[in-house]
């Protein structure tokens, strides 16, 4: 019999986690880090197939991040199923899964953390404080364990993907980051872990982000100024039962400048929307002509 393809290594800590890249190191073959928090879906799944197109070897991390959770936040609640998540890894392509515990990555005296200020303002930063350092200070870590040559993370998470790859400029961390475009359902919502919270009838409305984003987008793309349809958008999203908005506004795709004109260089329109307890978040690229 043929064997699955779904034995897969998995490590727990960053002594294993070194000597299973070493090895690989030592055949002269290339290593990608897909970091994640598991509960995987497509969108986790198109990163890791896009690290296996630009490494050898690829090492997924599930790791469900307490720093990066704000104390009212779901951290208790998020999704956990460590099988399901090898089964698919292996899938995918994956090669080795880093799982550690949450002692293993902050072991007692821990107190360094990596911070990105001014990328972090803003956006997600001030709707969830704290919780860019503590992205920051995990994907730091991750990367000083794995030490690969690559790393890929979605633009999903736009302004996360945006601090991460000023730190690893502002610290000279030899890797390279990839972005990897969102991978949405068939309906147009952007795959999330956390789309697992929404009741029936919620998920029925959530379509309505992706749609009132692309439209905007395609709008402001041929000149119509952003402030206006950020608040058209706004208006879509209340009518169908959004709740709390804590973001609706278009940013440069570099410098994630707030633009509330005309766009005249590349931008995206960035969205966060309550809909009943579940906070969800899209963006999508503006290509002016
Ligand atoms: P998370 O498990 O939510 O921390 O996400 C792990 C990685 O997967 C991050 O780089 C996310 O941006 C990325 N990701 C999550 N959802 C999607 C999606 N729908 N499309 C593309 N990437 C995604």
């Amino acid at each position: 019999m043929t064997p699955a393809r779904n034995t897969i290594t998995t490590v727990k800590t960053v002594a294993a986690l070194r000597a299973r890249v070493q090895n690989w190191r030592a055949a002269g073959e290339t290593v990608a880090l897909v970091p994640t928090m598991g509960a995987l879906h497509e969108g986790h799944l198109s990163l890791i197939r896009r690290a296996k197109e630009l490494a050898g070897r690829v090492v997924v991390s599930v790791f469900v991040n307490p720093t990066q959770f704000g104390p009212d936040e779901d951290l208790d609640a998020y999704p956990r199923d460590q099988e399901g998540d090898r089964a698919k890894i292996a899938s995918a392509g994956g090669d080795a899964v880093y799982m550690p515990d949450v002692a293993e990555m902050y072991p007692e005296g821990f107190q360094t953390v990596i911070d990105v200020p001014e990328v972090a303002k803003g956006l997600c930063g001030d709707a969830r404080p704290g919780h860019f350092r503590g992205v920051a200070t995990v994907v730091t870590k991750l990367l000083m364990q794995a030490q690969p040559d690559v790393a890929v993370f979605g633009e999903k998470d736009y302004q996360q993907l945006m601090v991460i790859k000023r730190l690893v400029r502002d610290l000279d961390i030899p890797v390279q980051i990839v972005g990897a475009p969102v991978v949405r359902e068939p309906d147009g919502l952007a795959m999330s872990s956390r789309n697992a919270y929404l009741s029936a009838d919620e998920r029925g409305r959530a379509t309505q982000i992706y749609r009132s984003l692309s439209a905007a987008a395609r709008e402001i793309a041929a000149g119509t100024p952003a402030r206006g349809l950020c608040a058209r958008v706004r208006d879509e999203l209340s009518d169908v039962g959004f709740g709390r908005i804590d973001y609706l506004e278009v940013r440069d795709a570099e410098t994630l400048e707030r633009i509330d004109g005309q766009v005249t260089r590349p931008a995206r329109i960035f969205a966060a929307a309550f809909l009943g307890k579940t906070r969800l978040i899209d963006n999508v690229p503006i290509d002016p002509a």
